[in-house]
């Protein structure tokens, strides 16, 4: 976990807020980042997938404006921006702002009355490993824009799901990334103590509980620090050739291929290719099925078999995975893991495994070394517990 506790970045926040506007903000509001325990690539297929939210969170100050603009920094970024509302576009105000304009043009467009912002952001999710700051950002944002504004999103799941849909199109639409609702849902639906098994065709969610340490186990996130980024082609390469499968197929959406209807879905589509990506997204919700059963029933050995295959799956079929990512994983297996899979987007990120309680030093010391041994950059791993959802702070 970060050195930085909550109450300190809420208050540093604050202050950095009065410093460079002059005045009070009318609240902290903060979303966390989040991890998938598993369900990887499968939100834009309509599919399953198994969030728990971080501790680590990010952080927004604001105050309205009457005039219709908003004006935003991060502590994170030396790029603060401007923008009236009226102008926000895919090139406007651009780069990390677009994530916060976005969810005001959002709301807009879904009709809410939303004022001009002031705004400053700090955060200690690390950015760009995997681990979604880009949500947390968001929705921080959305919540304060919500409460501010009296647009009640907060209020219940329903509510929250809605806002949910405004940061995926923030994101999508003027950010210019292609994600499929994962993070956001993630980021202010999750609970303490439990993981979120989110269905990502009916938007339906169901609380599984998720609490290793009584078991005497951990879950040990490294960020590899490999970064090749997710914007680029490669994300909206996958999700075009589900698309063309699902076309093929003649369904809306790989969710309507079952397990048991896999074999003969494969022998109708034409490359090796397209049948190794659709093997991952068909057999991965299978895995989330099984892992909530297994959570369910309290068997991590099964959970720790199903992040293994899953691994597999995404190295071998979906070619998402990358050298740093593999290490970690095998290492951590190596170290008597119960299992490993690596978390997120991919090609580069976060990893996760299921380790004893008393075991987490030693792995991340292992870890450390096999990096360092292979003249990879220092990783970062920290055991996690699940998080609460976006809210108000102060
Ligand atoms: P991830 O969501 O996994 O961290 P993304 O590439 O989706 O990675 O999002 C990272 C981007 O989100 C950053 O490049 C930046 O534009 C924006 N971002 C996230 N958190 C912050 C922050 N605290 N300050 C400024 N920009 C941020
Ligand atoms: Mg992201």
């Amino acid at each position: 976990m970060s050195s930085r506790e909550p109450a300190q970045v809420i208050e540093s926040v604050r202050a950095h807020f009065a410093e460079r506007y002059g005045r009070e903000p009318e609240g902290v509001w903060s979303a966390p980042g989040r991890v998938n325990l598993i369900g990887e690539h499968t939100d834009y297929n309509g599919g399953l997938c198994l969030p728990i939210a971080l501790p680590h969170r990010t952080y927004a100050a604001v105050a309205t404006r009457d005039d219709g603009v908003l004006r935003v920094c991060s502590l994170q970024s030396e790029a603060p921006a401007e923008v009236a509302l009226d102008d926000v576009s895919p090139e406007r105000p651009g780069g990390w702002a677009s994530y916060v304009a976005g969810v005001l043009w959002a709301l807009r467009r879904e009709g809410h009355d939303v004022p001009g912002l002031d705004v400053v952001i700090d955060s200690v999710v690390p950015v760009g490993a995997g681990l979604s700051s880009s949500a947390a950002l968001e929705c921080s944002v959305g919540a304060a824009v919500s409460d501010l504004a009296g647009l009640g999103l907060l209020d219940g799941a329903d509510a929250r799901a809605r806002l949910a849909q405004a940061c995926i199109r923030a994101e999508n639409e003027i950010a210019g990334a292609p994600t499929g609702g994962l993070d956001q849902s993630a980021a202010l639906l999750c609970d303490e103590a439990t993981a979120l098994l989110l269905d990502c065709r009916s938007w339906q969610t169901e609380p599984v509980p998720f609490d290793l340490a009584s078991a005497g186990y951990a879950l040990l996130v490294t960020d590899t620090r490999a970064h090749h980024e997710l914007v680029d082609g490669q994300y909206a390469a996958r999700r075009d050739a589900c698309e063309e499968a699902a076309r093929i197929l003649g369904v809306d959406t790989l969710r309507e291929v079952p397990a048991s209807g896999l074999d003969a879905a494969l022998d109708r589509l034409p490359t090796d290719e397209m049948r190794r990506r659709v093997r991952h997204v068909v057999t991965e919700i299978d895995r989330v099925e099984r892992a909530v059963a297994a959570l369910r029933a309290g068997d991590l050995d099964e959970v720790g078999r199903l992040f293994d295959a899953s691994h597999a799956s995404m190295r071998d079929d979906y070619e998402i995975s990358c050298d740093e990512l593999d290490l970690a994983t095998d290492t951590a297996r190596r170290l008597g893991a119960l299992g490993a899979r690596m978390t997120g987007g991919g090609f580069g990120g976060s990893c996760i495994a299921i380790v004893r309680t008393d075991a987490v030093d030693d792995i991340t010391q292992a870890v450390d070394a096999a990096f360092a041994e292979r003249g990879f950059t220092a990783p970062s791993s920290f055991a996690v517990t699940a998080g609460s959802s976006a809210h108000r702070d102060a």
